[in-house]
């Protein structure tokens, strides 16, 4: 163990400190005298570490904040108010956003890109997304208020960042909006393949599925309020959707895995994925062959 103010190693236990979620162990770093708790992802959130997690899982499968806030009261025995709730979603979010960023996912050789419409304050947007066909492994996702070409090229530059090797295919519908697009971002390669009747050829693909069951969320959240609530839910929902939920179609693995980021997370996935981040993972990265 390290010490967390000058980095050495000469740590030795110094006590407890009583927290509200109970006591926990100090360190006290013997070269510079710092006094500190372990950080385990939680350590600045005055509720118990099971109890973030729950009400963090149960929110991805779709639960309203009121059932949320029922459950920790009867289960956990906590009194948390809804605005608690969207603040740890929105944290835990953006947190494991930037530490998923960190992960190489190796993808398979087509992707399939779609859009979908959701409402802000009676207004329509749109959330854009790409998947890894072969992994289900959700590569890009981009959120706008307008649908044209310059919103196109955005998405497609986002997938070409995100993506550690391009495919030799992307498949998408037959949008007006990408041909433009494929050619801005994409000059010199042919990657770019049209479905005329996409929608009807894949039926129940994997994409559509996903849309899906983002409508069933939203039906539950009533609307966003603005924009910016509705990207922080998309980031939130991409980060249990790549790397918590399991996947029936994949043989109950999540799209990280199948892409061979393995974590070793245990049972509580949330959790265990939160307190990864300290120290850096060290992963294994092995490669399909
Ligand atoms: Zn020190």
């Amino acid at each position: 163990m390290k010490c967390e103010r000058c980095k050495c190693g000469s740590v030795v236990k110094h006590g407890f400190v009583r927290r509200r979620v109970g006591l926990t162990r100090r360190y006290l770093c013997k070269k510079c005298g710092y006094k500190f708790i372990k950080n385990d992802g939680f350590k600045q959130y005055r509720h118990d570490s099971n109890a973030i997690t729950a009400a963090l899982d149960l929110r991805a499968k779709g639960l309203s904040l009121a059932d949320v806030v029922d459950h920790l009261d009867q289960h956990h025995k906590v009194k948390i108010s809804r605005k608690t709730i969207l603040d740890w979603q929105r944290k835990f979010g953006e947190k494991l956003k930037s530490f998923s960023q960190t992960l190489t996912p190796f993808l398979g050789d087509v992707f399939h890109a779609d859009e979908m419409f959701f409402k802000v304050r009676k207004l329509w947007n749109y959330y854009w997304d790409c998947m890894d066909y072969w992994t289900k492994f959700l590569v890009a996702d981009h959120v706008s208020n307008i649908r044209e070409d310059k919103e196109a090229v955005l998405f497609l530059n986002k997938i070409k960042k995100e993506s550690p090797r391009l495919p030799s295919e992307i498949h998408t519908d037959c949008s007006y909006d990408y041909p433009p697009a494929f050619k801005k971002v994409f000059p010199r390669r042919r990657i770019h393949v049209q479905f005329p009747a996409w929608k009807k050829k894949f039926k129940n693909n994997p994409i559509e599925r996903l849309h899906n069951t983002i409508k069933q969320r939203y039906k539950t959240f009533r609307g966003f309020d603005n924009i910016k609530s509705s990207t922080e839910f998309f980031d939130f929902y991409k980060v249990y959707y790549n790397f918590i939920r399991k996947h029936t179609s994949l043989g109950f693995i999540t799209p990280a895995q199948a892409a061979k980021i393995e974590l070793n997370l245990g049972r509580n996935r949330f959790k265990s994925l939160i307190e990864r981040q300290w120290p850096k993972p060290n992963l294994i990265r092995l490669f399909l062959s």
